[in-house]
């Protein structure tokens, strides 16, 4: 006899945003995947979702996340982070391999790592980053065979977090890390910003002339810089075949000579992140700790110079960065700048700030911001098919967007270890109403996140990663 099969879940009526469309559409969901998307799913289910003037998108897959744990678990951790994203609309993310103590360079601070992310447990599904440091060459195979995703390299400082923490790399172990990464085809994340030049022109600002503001921080950190560091990793890419990211880029310079050399043929992917779309340097100053970063936020031009790229097809995808420290880092006056710690934290609001600023306000189509947030990730670390858009066979990872609920983000509507961001006080005209990770809801706007951690690791499967270029 037949056992009658029932959906879990009937996502009804709501308006899908596919990877080559948006339709109105009925999504079944069983056992954590979607097995049926269509106009009039008949299937009885378990359960009934009313998505009716509400988005269904895949959820966000958050490529750059500083979750620091172990080591600094007082700056964020598993559980905020992950109850944080979750909140957002993000259903997967990697977390950096650096402010962590140990960092991420070796098996076992990686297996530390994961042993953090067990004994808080995580709302939505993780990836790790390994990271490329000088004292590491010999052991990034073994790191790759371990399962992370892809590791990161700072070819200017990360700032000191402690005792054996994470370090830039040299020119030299920067190629000859990336000739051992081709050979494992493994991606390799870069910071790029030019060491030589940033410490240089911050020491004049500082020591000779005593200039200390947010102004003098920008200008410690031009975009020549950027475009050195960006202009010699290409070239390293080339050279070794080894895939390569850049992240954070913050300069619409950098990404044209990226794509040129992504049209050479070269392996490379970029990414964005929300802050460099939102704000100007004229934000910075006024805004003030909460806005510093690195690279800094650039000028309007730049700002409306990455909105058009991105529009265009020549950025990959979008990543928060989001990278939190206690609140006491981010104090002290502005007159000293550059002593408060650098990082933005605002991964909460990745998606409703692209749905926002992107859809609602510049038009960008919804099944582009989809492919910035979640599919172009998905590709370029092996999730696809599994993850990464919405799609018969696929995880039931996915996000409600409510497009017309306007409201002010509050510090209260924060899941970070700290509340604080750089967009609290910033109206938002979307909301996130809720997001499923694997067929199950982890988070509803009125009830916050749920309280089962059911947040599973997911290993780099390297066979599946793609050779070539995205698009
Ligand atoms: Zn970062």
């Amino acid at each position: 006899m037949q056992e009658k099969v029932n959906l879990d879940f009937l996502i009804k009526g709501g308006t899908v945003v596919l990877p080559d469309r948006v339709t109105v559409a009925d999504i079944g969901i069983q056992n954590g995947v979607i097995v049926e998307i269509s106009p009039m799913v008949s299937t009885p289910s378990k359960e009934i979702i009313d998505a009716q003037g509400i988005y269904v998108m895949a959820g966000v897959i958050d490529s750059h996340v500083h979750i620091n744990e172990p080591g600094l678990s007082e700056w964020e951790g598993f559980q905020t982070g992950s109850a944080a994203l979750a909140a957002g609309g993000c259903t997967t993310y990697m977390d950096m391999p650096l402010n962590g103590l140990p960092p991420t360079v070796t098996v076992e601070a990686m297996n530390l790592k994961l042993k953090a992310a067990e004994a808080a447990g995580t709302h939505v599904d993780f990836a790790l980053w390994g990271g490329l440091v000088p004292s590491n060459l010999d052991d990034l195979e073994l790191l790759a065979d371990a399962g992370v995703i892809g590791f990161k390299a700072f070819m200017s400082s990360p700032g000191d977090t402690g005792e054996g923490c994470f370090k830039e790399v040299d020119d030299v172990t920067l190629y000859e890390g990336m000739k051992i990464l081709a050979l494992k085809n493994k991606v390799l994340a870069v910071h790029a910003e030019s060491e030589e030049i940033i410490v240089a022109l911050g020491e004049r600002l500082q020591e000779h002339k005593g200039r200390r503001t947010p102004r003098d921080f920008l200008e410690s950190r031009p975009l020549a810089a950027e475009l050195d560091a960006v202009q010699r990793v290409l070239l390293f890419a080339e050279r070794t075949e080894c895939p390569l990211h850049l992240v954070h880029i913050s300069s619409p310079q950098a990404v044209d000579r990226i794509w040129e050399a992504k049209r050479n043929g070269v392996d490379v992917t970029v990414e964005t992140c929300p802050h460099y779309l939102m704000f100007t340097d004229e934000d910075v100053v006024r805004i003030g700790a909460l806005a510093k970063c690195a690279p800094p936020i650039r000028g309007h031009r730049e700002k409306e110079g990455l909105w058009e790229r991105l529009a265009e097809g020549k950025i990959d995808w979008i990543a928060s960065d989001h990278s939190p420290c206690p609140p006491h880092m981010k104090l002290g006056s502005e007159e000293d700048y550059f002593a408060i710690w650098g990082g933005i934290s605002g991964a909460q609001s990745t998606l409703e700030l692209m749905f926002d600023e992107g859809f609602l306000q510049r038009g960008i189509s919804l099944p582009l911001l989809s492919r910035l947030l979640s599919e172009a990730p998905a590709r370029r670390f092996g999730l696809l098919p599994r993850k990464g858009r919405l799609a018969v066979g696929a995880d039931a990872d996915l996000v409600l967007v409510n497009p017309d609920s306007p409201y002010v983000l509050q510090p209260e509507d924060l899941l970070y270890r700290h509340p604080q961001s750089v967009y609290t006080g910033r109206s938002f005209r979307c909301r996130v109403i809720l997001t499923m990770s694997r067929g199950k809801i982890v988070y509803k706007l009125e009830e916050g996140v749920g309280a089962v951690r059911g947040g599973e690791w997911l290993r780099s499967n390297p066979a599946q990663m793609l050779k070539r270029r995205i698009y």
